[in-house]
């Protein structure tokens, strides 16, 4: 048999990765700053020779590679049925970028390269990748959250993962939560939950806001409000667990984790007293493991979870 290959790019708003993998695991993984500057298929084409330069380390001839995953931050636009990227920290129509994009047409240039192209959301992407070989495996009623510069949500309910009209189920990080509040997300919204938690508010405001810690009391505060949010997921969506990922979660998780459980649970018991919190055990790979599990042959599955071909790369 011909060997095979899948490859994975993940979108941020700061960063691309192109990962390489075979049935055995990971081969390869790059990553760049994420071009804001040039023409609307600047982010396309970046990808594209990301995954050039990754089959060259791998040392795989890259016309023999046609399965590709992306994960990638949203919101996401329709264009003729094909997903596009209207991510406001990567378009600059409505912005200070140094750049006019409205709504990049992802899928189309990736689609002129490969055979096979799923795109979802990046929580989406890490919510499979934790269901598949994480923290949550066959969890029916789980939530994937990211509290990093953004906050997002994947959703899976019934054992069903909700995607929505335009697949951006999950971007309920711009809930509106506190309408006394000046702050302002990037998204425009005042108020809403990543405008009043986000780690970008965090970098923001480090000198007159030193340390996130349990000792600070608008650390707690934010605590509180995103034990709020995660309380209007569960009496919305009845979830069991939540699995948390994220930078800001990562280097505080542990002082967190009990405030955040205690905020949820300190409403409507009959709904919340049996939820769960564990931490994502995927750590920064998660996205890149999600873009891979998109279209990974499900038969490679039961070696990757055994093997967890991932593990030296979380630790370098
Ligand atoms: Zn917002």
């Amino acid at each position: 048999m011909k060997p095979f290959y899948i490859g994975a790019i993940d979108i941020g708003g700061t960063k691309i990765a192109a990962t390489i993998a075979n049935q055995n695991g990971l081969l390869t993984r790059i990553i760049q700053p994420t071009l804001k500057t040039g023409p609307l298929s600047t982010v396309g084409e970046q990808a594209i020779a990301l995954l050039q330069s990754a089959c060259a380390q791998a040392g795989i001839d890259y016309s023999t590679l046609h399965t590709l995953g992306v994960s990638a931050c949203g919101p996401f636009k329709k264009i003729d049925d094909m997903v596009g990227l209207a991510t406001p920290n990567i378009c600059g129509s409505t912005n200070n970028l140094p750049n006019d994009w409205t709504v990049i047409p992802l899928e189309k240039i990736l689609r002129d390269q490969f055979s096979t192209v799923i795109i979802e959301n990046d929580c989406v992407a890490a919510l499979m990748a934790e269901r598949t070989f994480g923290a949550v495996i066959h969890e029916t009623d789980c939530v994937y959250v990211t509290w990093s510069t953004g906050i997002g949500f994947g959703l899976c309910v019934d054992g069903h993962i909700l995607r929505g009209k335009n697949n951006n189920a999950g971007h309920a990080g711009h809930m509106l939560m506190d309408n006394q509040s000046k702050a302002i997300c990037g998204c425009g919204n005042i108020g809403d939950v990543e405008a009043l938690i986000s780690g970008q508010l965090l970098c923001q405001n480090a000198a007159s806001f030193p340390t996130f810690c349990e000792q600070n009391p608008d650390a707690r505060l934010m605590a509180q409000w995103f034990g709020r949010a995660l309380y209007n997921i569960v009496v919305t969506l009845d979830s069991r667990r939540f699995v948390i990922g994220g930078s800001v979660w990562v280097n505080n998780h542990q002082w967190l984790m009990p405030l955040v459980e205690q905020e949820i649970k300190a409403h409507l018991p009959v709904l919340t007293d049996d939820i769960s919190i564990v931490s994502a055990s995927l750590g920064k790979l998660v996205a890149d493991i999600g873009a891979l599990t998109l279209v990974m042959p499900p038969e490679w599955i039961p070696h990757w979870q055994l093997s967890k071909p991932w593990k030296n790369l979380l630790t370098q």
